[in-house]
């Protein structure tokens, strides 16, 4: 594969970017799609302005000179060394849900990976191609009996929440989506076809595991260490918001088993609310520890034994595309009660539009992985707080997230780099300790900056 990808890219005398010109002809282009086996499409092509779109509307309008819809990582390896031939950028697009619009550019051919959605299980591991979305992985999967820890939005794709790290209701089991990740595939910015392993190379994998989507490659196939799956419960609960306090202190107090997944959220309109699950458990039990470490009784609860695939494909059918604006912090341990009252504070101060805040554990299996295995920075810390606003304006929204931002900076370590937000500036709070690493091997494995964007490390 590797060596057919090379022969190609040689044939059209795309590798490298000694042969560089000024700015490609249609013949050119035209030339670049007759050796794709998946479609190119350029502005004004039919189905360029469905290819160009992301999950959410507020990017429409950003127009990419190329969507290069590849098939094989073969095609994947020509668009990259067209790029290099021409002087272009080139930016990967998986499932298109970057809150921030990472997986578009005016400036860069947009490699589609959508169809490069092939999913096959052998032996405890899942090979996945890079452009898959979730809920189909999970299906897959399940005729296995087994799944990937992984997000809880079927649409969301592999590519992006894999190379970012990966939370959802399987986190504190079985790790985040990147501490599963065994081995990928990948097109770097010289036009090659790496197999990366923890053997082969080890510093690609380290980066491919948190280090975030642009940075040192496209992802064209992972293999990813699956785990057996159970019988799941769930359980939510509600409480009013004179209690909000003695909940959030339950909650943070509540050590609860690793197959025990729950959040805690507060929205603007003034709900307080524990939704969790419980892995090959009953929900029950959970649910009833939990109330006790509260001290309050809910005002409204209930069980469920509903599988997680039921609820991801509920949630998946009702996906529509939508303006999704996201903030996070990282927190090393619980907010105390005077942070936490501050955080109240900024959720009410919304009343009348929307907005939540959303608490969501760090501990467990996730916790436990070595700090140097993998790029994603934050092993043993206790929380992370998502602020979190949909369809609404980005100024207002972002203005808010930034009081929420405000609100708990003096127990803050970080945020997440799956959910970026759009000051660019402070990419190095993603990162922590780890940026310096990751720029290291950004500059030598890009030293063009072919996947140059503003979320790129430099
Ligand atoms: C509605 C919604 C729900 C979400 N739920 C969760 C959740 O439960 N848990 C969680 O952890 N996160 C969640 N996220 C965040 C999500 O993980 C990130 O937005 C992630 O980056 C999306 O990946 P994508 O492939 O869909 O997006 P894209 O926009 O396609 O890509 C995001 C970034 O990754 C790069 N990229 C994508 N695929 C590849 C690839 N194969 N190779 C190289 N680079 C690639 C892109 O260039 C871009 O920089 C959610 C986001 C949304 C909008």
């Amino acid at each position: 594969m590797r060596r057919r990808g090379l022969l190609l890219a040689a044939g059209l005398g795309l590798t490298g970017a000694a042969a560089r010109r000024t700015s490609a002809t249609e013949s050119d282009w035209r030339a670049l799609a007759a050796a794709m086996s998946g479609t190119l499409h350029r502005p004004g092509d039919p189905g360029y302005d469905q290819a160009h779109r992301l999950h959410d509307p507020r990017f429409d309008h950003v127009r990419p000179p190329a969507v290069a819809g590849c098939a094989t990582a073969v095609d994947v390896a020509a668009v990259v060394g067209f790029a290099n031939r021409f002087g272009l950028a080139v930016t990967a697009r998986g499932g298109g849900h970057s809150y921030v619009g990472a997986s578009t550019s005016t400036e860069a051919i947009v490699v589609d990976l959508r169809l490069l959605d092939s999913v096959s299980y052998t032996n405890g591991t899942a090979t996945i191609g890079g452009g898959a979305r979730l809920l189909p992985i999970y299906e897959a999967l399940a005729a296995h009996g087994v799944s990937i820890p992984a997000g809880s939005c079927g649409t969301v794709g592999i590519g992006g929440i894999a190379l970012g790290g990966g939370f959802g209701m399987a986190a504190r089991l079985a790790g985040l989506t990147c501490d599963a990740v065994t081995g990928v595939e990948l097109v770097t910015a010289d036009g090659l076809i790496r197999h990366v392993d923890a053997n082969t190379q080890p510093e690609l994998l380290w980066a491919c595991r948190g280090g975030g989507g642009g940075q040192v490659g496209i992802v064209t196939r992972y293999t990813i260490k699956c785990f057996p799956m159970a019988d799941t419960g769930s359980f939510t609960a509600y409480w009013p918001w004179q209690d909000a306090l003695a909940v959030a202190r339950g909650w943070q107090q509540h050590i609860a088993p690793d197959h025990v997944w729950s959040t805690l959220q507060f929205a603007s309109d003034r709900t307080v609310r524990v939704a969790g699950f419980t892995i090959g458990a009953d929900a029950q039990p959970e649910l009833d520890r939990l109330i006790s470490a509260v001290g309050r009784p809910p005002e409204n609860a209930s069980v469920e034994q509903r599988s997680f695939l039921d609820v991801v494909r509920d949630r998946a059918g009702r996906a529509t595309r939508a303006t999704h604006l996201i903030g996070s912090d990282i927190l090393p341990a619980p907010l105390s009660d005077e942070t936490m009252r501050q955080v109240l504070t900024v959720v009410a101060r919304r009343h009348g539009k929307p907005a939540t805040v959303k608490f969501t554990p760090l501990t467990g299996a996730m916790s436990r992985v070595d700090p140097q295995a993998t790029a994603f920075p934050w092993r043993g810390a206790f929380a992370m707080i998502q602020w979190l606003i949909i369809d609404a304006p980005a100024d207002d929204a972002y203005a808010w997230i930034g009081q929420g931002h405000q609100a708990v900076a003096a127990q803050s370590i970080g945020r997440y780099v799956n959910y970026l937000e759009p000051d660019a500036q402070r990419l190095h709070l993603y990162y922590g300790r780890n940026y310096d690493r990751l720029r290291d091997l950004r500059r030598t494995i890009d030293p063009q900056r072919l996947f140059r964007s503003p979320f790129a490390v430099t």
